[in-house]
């Protein structure tokens, strides 16, 4: 391998099996492009719509290794690599798209805050300590930020896991005892009156697609719906989309990235995280713009020219479907239920089920009158019975 070798890209490797990459399958078909994934499972999501599978963890760089001389470009569905043990790959030839620097970035909260600071761009107040750090100083710094604060892990945090809202110095030492001591992020505790989200693309030649703006609303941290477009003011949205060109050049983006955001009572955006990869925030994108994330991805990485972003729709609304506290069958009841609403996508991810995990989601095209509000909370009857 790697050079690449196909232009522009037949077979893209991805790494990560997850839903992200099983939401790829009907865009690759329409692209004519085939895909190999590496993930652990032969029960992964994405072993399905894969034309072959690595079976590795995605941090096992020997596996990819074995992607690499099957694929013209790999790509990510999941960041949690391992950076070194790609780099050999990268130094011999394979392309990695996004890059492999834009990963290391992203792997690192605290590397990710530094850089918006460097380049610009607001980021909540935040201070680092490190793993051998003393009380003392955890409490000095902590009071520097002022509280309530938020302790973030630095490394492999995911929905929500690995960030706890800290009230007062009293709960101070014993949170940190719960992240085992690891290298934290302390961050001022942003009053946001909404969160939002945008997704952006980049080609090998520099063009640049930006999505709508979209408000996200998180449960116990996890994202349980999003609005498209956001309900903010015109100038929130264009700042939104001057953040996600500024950090798609400065980046050198080759691919899709994620940006979530806060929105100040005053109006001011500060950035929470990105995620180099197609997000969670922009999976309404499949059923309500002209070209979806996943397509805009694989578009990206295989050097074909970028798609249309717009909206097909006035709005819609999409609805996490985590796992219930119930049995197999009231899971597949409810299912049953939302198959029943109108305008409505239902992508059921055929994971093990768990309480908490993200099984699935539903997105609804609605029209210019009709209240998102409202319909995400028909929705969330059906499903969780609240
Ligand atoms: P993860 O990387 O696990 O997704 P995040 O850092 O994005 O974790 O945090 C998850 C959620 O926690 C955010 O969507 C937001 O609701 C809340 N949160 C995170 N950081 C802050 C902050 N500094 N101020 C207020 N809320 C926050």
């Amino acid at each position: 391998m790697a050079q690449r070798t196909a232009h522009p890209a037949k077979r893209v490797g991805v790494i990560g099996g997850g839903q992200l990459a099983w939401m790829m399958g009907p865009a690759a078909q329409k692209l004519g492009l085939e895909l190999v994934v590496q993930t652990p499972r032969d029960t992964d999501p994405a072993v399905a719509i894969a034309q072959a599978t690595v079976f590795a963890s995605v941090a096992d760089a020997a596996a990819t290794a074995t992607l690499a001389a099957q694929c013209d470009v790999i790509t990510f569905e999941n960041e949690f690599i391992d950076r070194q043990g790609l780099q050999s790959l990268a130094d011999g030839g394979t392309v990695f798209c996004p890059g492999l620097d834009l990963l290391s970035l992203v792997l690192d909260k605290r590397h990710q805050r530094e850089f918006f600071a460097q380049i610009g761009l607001p980021n909540p107040r935040f201070a680092c300590l490190d793993a051998d750090a003393s009380d003392a100083d955890l409490l000095a710094k902590a009071e520097a930020i002022g509280f309530p604060l938020v302790m973030k892990t630095r490394r492999l945090g995911y929905d929500g896991q690995g960030t706890t809202v800290v009230q007062t110095p009293s709960d101070l030492s014993a949170t940190w005892a719960r992240f085992n001591h690891a290298p934290v992020l302390l961050e001022e505790f942003v009053p946001f009156k909404q969160e939002l989200a945008i997704m952006v693309a980049r080609s090998a030649q520099g063009n640049v697609a930006v999505y709508p703006t979209v408000e996200t609303q998180q449960v116990n941290q996890i994202c349980r719906r999003v609005f498209a477009p956001a309900r903010v003011r015109a100038g929130v949205s264009s700042r939104m989309e001057g953040i996600a060109r500024t950090l798609a050049e400065e980046l050198d983006l080759v691919g899709i990235l994620g940006i979530e955001c806060f929105l100040t009572e005053s109006d001011r955006i500060l950035i929470n995280e990105i995620a180099p990869r197609t997000h969670n925030s922009g999976h309404y994108t499949l059923d309500a713009c002209e070209t979806s994330q996943f397509e805009q991805q694989l578009r990206a990485v295989s050097d074909r020219p970028l798609g249309p972003t717009a909206l097909t729709c006035p709005q819609a609304v999409m609805v996490n479907l985590l796992g219930l506290e119930e049995d197999e069958a009231t899971h597949h009841q409810r299912l049953e239920a939302l198959k029943q609403l109108p305008n409505a996508t239902l992508y059921w991810y055929t994971k093990g089920l768990r309480p908490g995990r993200k099984l699935g989601h539903i997105t609804q095209r609605l029209g210019p009158r009709d209240d998102p509000a409202a319909a995400a909370a028909a929705i969330e009857t059906l499903w969780y019975g609240t």
